[in-house]
């Protein structure tokens, strides 16, 4: 059999590793940090474990659910129905169902309705190639109105998108209502989410002992700095601590990231995949000993607010287990923004800030712990006509193949894609063998 080696110990790769190795493959998953799990990795809790950044899954992430149920951890999945909010104009609005758009006041009626037939009948839109060449904005404003465009949307998309909030395409914002619609499948009014009772954790805990089980390895901590053509054909990793070959060599980091490696891959090829644009996030836990508001996610559409949601992750799960009431803060941001360069206290005091502007009653005793993830990689921007841009799974160096994060189109990003993206990589890296 041949040894493939992994670049990335996320769910990507991990789900990877769990097919090569079951299928007989000496596999063997590299991962620079000090545990696995990449952007769905997590912190410990005592009694159970809490992403570093929020995480929920929808009723349709089949493939993510399948995993589940073939690893035997189907039965910790549980549905939650959340309640949702706007911070918009210095007020707290509900934003649930469709009534709360109906009763939604800073914008018109009329913007209202359209808002809301846009949400709705998105789900319906099967072919997306007409969107690809709009932006979100010029969609957004075409099919909602300027009014609905300029309050919510547009707040939205910068946060998320920082400078490049102009350049996405519509596609990116049409899969969302897709997808928020299809978690409301049997009942517009209500929503349902899932999280894996003590964390999904456990899911990635699972993956790591099936590989093992397997005979595979994991080595953390190990950051590969090149891959080099060996004279006998092979590939070789180096950097971690020693060199090491194999048949096959996968890469799941971003395309950045692979572009910055060094490795005979053609100068074309590295500029396509460094053109490709991504957002960072900057993401605080707090535990609090008290609980904010009765919402689990709300997005804050105002610039003056330096974080774009504040996610109480024990309104949507209960708090059993957990001991506090757990707050995340999320930021999207250029990796090269200000707030990078800033300390983990110093945005966490820029971050308390801005909750108390939404929580005027917000005091700092009320916090227990904090803590804060940075992470460069964390949402690919996808552009206008990006079917064109996706690159493919094999790279131009032969027995060399790309799975990130940037190449699931038209859905957006999520463990689910994961999943698949890690399944498809293994079955193209068995036919290629
Ligand atoms: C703020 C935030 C919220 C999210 N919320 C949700 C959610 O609610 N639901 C959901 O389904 N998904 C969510 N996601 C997305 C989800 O976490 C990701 O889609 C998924 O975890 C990506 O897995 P991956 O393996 O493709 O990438 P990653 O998790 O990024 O894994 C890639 C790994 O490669 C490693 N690596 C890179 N270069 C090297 C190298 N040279 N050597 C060794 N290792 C290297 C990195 O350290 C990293 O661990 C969220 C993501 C973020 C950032």
């Amino acid at each position: 059999m041949f040894r493939v080696g992994i670049i990335g110990g996320g769910l990507t790769g991990l789900t990877a590793a769990y097919r090569l190795a079951k299928k007989g493959f000496p596999v063997a998953v590299f991962e620079e940090a000090g545990e696995p799990g990449g952007l769905a990795s997590s912190i410990d809790l005592g009694a159970v474990s809490l992403e570093r950044f929020y995480h929920h899954i929808f009723t349709s992430d089949q493939h993510l659910l399948d995993l589940c149920n073939e690893l035997g951890l189907g039965d910790l999945l549980e549905w939650h129905e959340p309640k949702n909010a706007i911070y918009i104009e210095n007020r707290l609005y509900p934003f649930t169902s469709p009534m709360d758009l109906l009763r939604f006041s800073p914008i018109s009626l009329a913007s209202r309705v359209r808002t809301g037939l846009l949400t709705l009948t998105s789900r319906y839109i099967r072919d997306y190639m007409p969107l690809e060449s709009q932006t979100a904005r010029d969609w957004l404003i075409k099919r909602a109105g300027k009014d609905s465009y300029h309050k919510i949307w547009e707040p939205l998309l910068v946060s998320k998108f920082d400078r490049d909030a102009d350049l996405v395409s519509a596609t990116w914002i049409w899969n969302k209502f897709k997808l928020r619609g299809a978690s409301r499948a049997k009942d517009i009014s209500r929503e349902m989410l899932g999280y894996m009772k003590g964390g999904f954790a456990r899911l990635i805990e699972r993956l790591v002992e099936e590989v093992f089980r397997a005979g595979g390895a994991i080595r953390t901590s190990c950051r590969i700095s090149g891959i080099s053509r060996l004279g006998d054909g092979r590939l070789a990793l180096a950097g971690c601590p020693e060199e090491e070959a194999f048949d096959r060599v996968l890469f799941t980091g971003s395309p950045q990231q692979l572009a910055a490696l060094d490795s005979p891959l053609p100068a074309d090829y590295r500029e396509s995949l460094a053109a490709l644009k991504a957002k960072g996030n900057i993401c605080m836990i707090l535990e609090l000993d008290r609980s904010l508001s009765p919402y689990y996610w709300i997005t804050v559409a105002q610039r003056d607010i330096p974080f774009v949601l504040v996610i109480e992750h024990t309104n949507l799960v209960g708090l059993e287990g957990y001991g506090s009431h757990i707050v995340y803060l999320s930021r999207y941001a250029h990796h090269q923004d200000d707030l990078f360069l800033k300390s983990d206290r110093e945005i966490e005091a820029i971050f308390m800030d801005g909750l108390s502007k939404i929580f005027p009653g917000f005091s700092r005793e009320w916090v227990k712990r904090t803590s804060l993830t940075r992470v460069l990689y964390a949402q690919p921007v996808i552009t206008r006509h990006y079917s064109k841009q996706v690159p493919p799974l094999k790279t131009p160096l032969d027995g060399l193949f790309l799975a990130s994060m940037a190449q699931i189109y038209p859905e957006d990003r999520g463990m689910n894609y994961a999943v698949r993206l890690g399944l498809e990589a293994s079955d193209e890296i068995m036919g290629n063998l």
